[in-house]
């Protein structure tokens, strides 16, 4: 078999080329060739510099998969790095595509870099419950500033080529042929004398211990709980510090540690999670249909989040709201989004010009005869929606998939009440629409394959995380959120006070507490919800009227200055005595005797909720599997990644 590693020569310049599809992966026999080709090169009196270049679509990723769970096979990454470093001539990695983990490190063992300019740059491993394993925390502080090389360790965001030119990770960009360029930078270098090895050089930049201290606060109160972040950052500190080759052994350590704790299982399970929820066997060889044009029904929250969404993957949007200024709003909503995304540098002015001219509105639906995809997001009721889905079916082509933003309604429902219900789906985003990568796409019973291939083909382009879910009150996010809600409203008439179960919750990995969310999103939309369930609510089910009564003292949340919590400077959640004494009061209404709970006690509640409501909906073939509810409570409802997802937690503790 052809090695994937292939040296060819151009005057006294190797290119060494590594071509082993489909993303360059390290494996054992890319390993071996790097090694002998540091061999060959540095016998080779004729050859002055060496090219690292890739084939295909992106410089090395990092390990390879098939590889995982094998005893390795030498040599191991370090070692390549480490022969790399020590090569007698200077050795220039020409980068394209990504250079994420593995593939930075054996960049960083060069002793040059130049990058074609769309390349991104980054230390992901903490995303996976570890650290770089191949001296990416001694080698890289060594060549950017300690903060960059903090940041990019602590955080695992990737940075783009400009940012990682402008902090010194490469010495040029490439906007044309990089291995030409490669060839040109080459003649440049090949006087002088090479540069030292990362490993010899000095931190650049150490952080002062103010400034250490400052840091590991910081990463600590962003990690919630998760170790990963923690322990690089301690790395990176200590690596200040030590020689390079104590740096490695610490690094090796911790990164070893990490490896077997559950934190890196549970964050491997979601990652291998989110790869496969999205593939629907049935549909494997549906051709979906081309989406240009979409409409959306509907500017306020979700219709304009979802239009800049679109706009923002390069589709023409028309948004149809009910009157004239209703309709200003609704764009103004989606500039201001364009906007916000302009100032934070995700896109340029030219582009914001682009997607803000792809953008019309009306108040016609005949503006949408020749829409692709039309999304549906008016107001929570099933009357309002059935007369939107009526005016589409006279509006719109035969083929145009419609789609609807429904939060819990019965989506079978709605598309029975259309001409056409095999066209007709759920697409539930989450807010805010345009950030928020998940959505469950909603298989009503009558749904053609082609209507779900394009749905799907269609997050996909919006870059969305898609999870098939069946109809149901909730669908798969909000049934299991309305469960573990009504576990803690029990709580709170048994013993636990809302500051009791949302600081446990807190403590667990999640971002914020269920009474501290609803607070947030009004709790006039629980009422609303709860007002519509009650000709069908159970009479013999127990009820906890506790947010009822809270609304009718005019306390709607956040927006109202109160709600489970006070909050005088309108965003901070302050605890109320006087919410207390009412619920205290409720629970002797009922003749509850209160007993206080431990944090624990509280999140095994919760937590069990979660997992019963999701067999129950594995049972109904609402959720394909336990990895779809996981990858949904994780992206849309804060539940800690680095804990896998209920499911996944429940299955742990079995
Ligand atoms: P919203 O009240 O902010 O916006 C609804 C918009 O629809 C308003 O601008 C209104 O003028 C317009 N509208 C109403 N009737 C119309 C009609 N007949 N024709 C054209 N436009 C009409 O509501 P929202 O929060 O954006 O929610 C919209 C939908 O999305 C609801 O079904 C909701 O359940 C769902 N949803 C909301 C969230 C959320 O967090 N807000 C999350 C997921 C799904």
């Amino acid at each position: 078999m052809n090695s994937p590693v292939q040296i060819k020569y151009d005057g006294a310049v190797a290119v060494v080329q590594i071509d082993n599809p489909p993303v360059n992966a390290l494996s054992q026999s890319v390993r071996a060739g790097i090694v002998a080709a540091v061999e060959q090169t540095d016998t080779n009196t004729d050859i002055r510099a060496i090219i690292l270049i890739c084939n295909g679509s992106t410089f090395m990723a990092g390990a390879d998969v098939k590889e995982f769970g094998k005893p390795p096979v030498p040599p191991l990454l370090p070692d390549v790095i480490t022969a790399l470093e020590a090569a007698q001539k200077p050795w220039i990695a020409a980068i394209h595509g990504t250079a994420l983990g593995g593939g930075l490190e054996v960049a960083l063992g060069c002793h040059y870099r130049i990058a074609a300019n769309s390349t991104k740059f980054g230390l992901p491993e903490v995303n996976l419950g570890l650290i770089p394993g191949a001296g990416g925390t001694v080698r890289l502080p060594r060549l950017v500033p300690m903060a960059e090389a903090f940041s990019m360790t602590t955080s695992g965001k990737p940075i783009s080529a400009a940012e990682a030119h402008s902090i010194g990770l490469v010495d040029m960009i490439s906007d044309g042929d990089l291995l030409r360029d490669a060839l040109s930078f080459a003649e440049t270098i090949i006087d002088q004398p090479k540069p030292d090895a990362l490993s010899a050089r000095q931190v650049k930049n150490p952080f002062s211990d103010d400034e250490i201290q400052a840091q590991l606060k910081t990463v600590s109160s962003k990690a919630r709980g998760q170790l990963s972040p923690k322990i690089a950052a301690e790395t990176l500190i200590a690596n200040q510090s030590l020689d390079a080759e104590a740096g490695l052994a610490l690094e090796r350590d911790n990164f070893l540690r990490l490896k077997d704790d559950p934190q890196s299982e549970a964050l491997r399970y979601i990652f291998f999670a989110e790869r496969s929820v999205s593939k629907i066997g049935s549909i494997k060889n549906t051709v979906a249909n081309p989406v240009e044009k979409v409409g959306i029904i509907g500017g306020g929250t979700m219709g304009a989040g979802i239009a800049a969404s679109c706009l923002l993957a390069g589709l023409n949007v028309t948004m149809i709201e009910r009157d004239a200024a209703s309709l200003a709003a609704g764009v103004k909503r989606v500039e201001t989004i364009l906007q916000s995304s302009m100032k934070r540098g995700l896109i340029s002015q030219a582009q914001y010009d682009t997607f803000n001219s792809n953008l019309s509105g009306n108040t016609q639906f005949e503006e949408l005869s020749d829409a692709d995809f039309v999304i549906e997001a008016v107001f929570e009721d099933m009357a309002v929606k059935k007369d939107v889905f009526a005016k589409l079916d006279a509006a719109v082509k035969p083929d145009a998939i419609l789609a609807s933003n429904t939060s819990y309604l019965d989506m079978n429902e709605l598309a029975a009440a259309t001409a056409h219900p095999e066209r007709v789906i759920g697409l539930h985003f989450f807010s805010p629409a345009h950030i928020m990568k998940l959505v469950e796409v909603i298989r009503t019973d009558q749904v053609s394959d082609i209507a779900l291939a394009t749905s799907m083909a269609f997050a996909k382009k919006l870059r969305k995380l898609a999870v098939p879910a069946g109809v149901c009150d909730g669908f798969i996010g909000n049934r299991i959120m309305s469960a573990y809600r009504r576990a803690a409203e029990y709580m709170l008439e048994d013993g636990a006070l809302p500051h009791e179960i949302d600081a446990a919750m807190k403590s667990y990995g999640f971002a914020m507490g269920l009474f501290e969310m609803q607070d947030l999103a009004g709790l006039d939309i629980g009422y609303a919800m709860r007002r519509r369930k009650d000709a069908t609510r159970d009479p013999h089910e127990r009820y906890v009227d506790i947010a009822d009564k809270i609304y009718n003292m005019g306390r709607s949340g956040r927006k109202t200055g109160a709600g489970f919590y006070r909050y005088e400077d309108g965003k901070t959640p302050r605890h109320d005595p006087e919410i207390d004494a009412l619920i205290i009061g409720e629970s002797e209404r009922k003749e509850i005797d209160r007993k206080p709970m431990s944090h624990d006690e509280i999140m095994a509640g919760i937590i069990g909720a979660m997992a019963q409501e999701g067999r129950d909906i594995l049972n109904e073939n609402i959720a394909a599997s336990p990895q779809s509810i996981d990858v949904v409570m994780v992206n849309g409802y804060g539940f800690p990644r680095w804990r896998g997802g209920p499911m996944y937690q429940a299955e742990q503790n079995a």
